[in-house]
């Protein structure tokens, strides 16, 4: 098992330093990756601290080369790198994508992103699980923002690749992304291994707001002190983050950043105040984000609040609480 952890990381080694020589050193690497990434404003700074790459749009380029090296056939399916076929057909997987690598918290290469260029039905294909890549205890970036997440105390959450390298690009380091799946546990420690404070800015659509309910219950019962930031309809972290400095971005986020139970209070009160069902399902559910709050002290300062926002009175939430903390329990 060690060694098979060993020889996954291994080929992984290769296939990074063969993604990146094809989009400095070959004709198409240069015309179709990198003019993509330029294109996206990436510059090459930033290009190179998060080691993106290109695979060629031929279907056995890294198959090839690494067989040449010596890797085997097995190690190359195993790590997701190759697809084998019904037909015993061995072909690259991101072939004519550009490549995200994902690291792990100690630097390793543990998977890869590849985004399409064309209109292909999948934007992205992601690496698979194997022995060295559970998706669900990784973040993307963690390597390359811990140490200003932990100087910072907070630890920004984003969707996707691009949002956390235009972000680094503007000078704001201290970010993550879940890569679009909703938030696990694991993923929840390894940012409290770094900071106490979260601020979760998801896409400024539908789907982004939805994600950012659905993860919060959970960052606040591991004891976080979450907010939520909502961007402008349309636009996503990485489009926000595009010509705007380090300083420019910090006092947006400064000052539209909410504490995360007011963001709910808002979003779920919003067009029932006349419907008293809809009313009372919306507070239960609220104070269901408040019960699960581990701090006492927390949790008596955000009663308080509620019970503002929400003219009740605040013994008849602090009931609710602690009806509601007693069923979790
Ligand atoms: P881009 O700006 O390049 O279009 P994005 O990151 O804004 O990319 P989203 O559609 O917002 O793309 O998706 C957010 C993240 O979800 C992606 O960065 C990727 O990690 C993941 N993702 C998106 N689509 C897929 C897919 N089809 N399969 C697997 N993961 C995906
Ligand atoms: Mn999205
Ligand atoms: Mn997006
Ligand atoms: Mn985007």
């Amino acid at each position: 098992r060690e060694s098979q952890r060993a020889s996954l990381l291994a080929v992984n080694d290769f296939a990074l330093k063969h993604f990146e020589d094809n989009l400095f050193n070959t004709d198409e690497g240069r015309e179709v990756g990198l003019s993509y990434f330029r294109q996206r404003g990436l510059n090459e700074a930033v290009i190179n601290k998060f080691h993106l790459g290109y695979a060629l749009e031929r279907s056995n380029a890294l198959y090839a080369s690494a067989m040449e090296k010596g890797f085997t056939e097995d190690n190359l399916v195993t790590a997701g790198l190759c697809i084998r076929t019904d037909s015993n057909r061995v072909y690259d997987r991101f072939k004519g994508r550009v490549i995200y690598p994902v690291f792990s918290l100690s630097g390793k290469i543990i998977a890869f992103g590849g985004r399409t260029l064309k209109k292909d039905v999948a934007k992205y294909v992601n690496s698979p699980e194997s022995v060295i890549y559970v998706k669900s205890n990784e973040l993307y970036g963690i390597y390359q923002s811990k140490s200003a997440i932990s100087k910072l105390n907070k630890c920004i959450l984003v969707e996707g690749y691009m949002d956390v390298i235009s972000m680094h690009q503007s000078g704001v380091e201290n970010v993550v992304a879940s890569s679009g799946t909703s938030l696990t546990e694991g993923q929840i420690r390894l940012i409290h291994r770094f900071a106490e404070n979260v601020t979760v800015i998801y896409d400024g659509d539908a789907a982004g707001i939805k994600a950012s309910l659905r993860g919060i219950d959970m960052l606040l019962a591991e004891g976080l002190n979450i907010k939520v930031l909502l961007l402008p309809d349309g636009h996503d972290p990485d489009s926000f983050a595009q010509s705007r400095s380090a300083s420019e971005l910090e006092a947006y986020i400064n000052e539209h950043e909410t504490d995360f139970i007011k963001f709910k209070t808002d979003i779920l009160l919003k067009g029932v105040e006349n419907d008293p069902m809809a009313r009372a399902r919306a507070i239960t559910d609220i104070v269901h984000s408040i019960a699960v709050i581990p701090n006492p002290v927390s949790t008596n300062l955000y009663i308080t609040e509620c019970s503002r926002m929400l003219r009740i009175d605040e013994g008849v939430i602090r009931m609710e609480v602690t009806k509601q903390r007693a069923d979790i329990a």
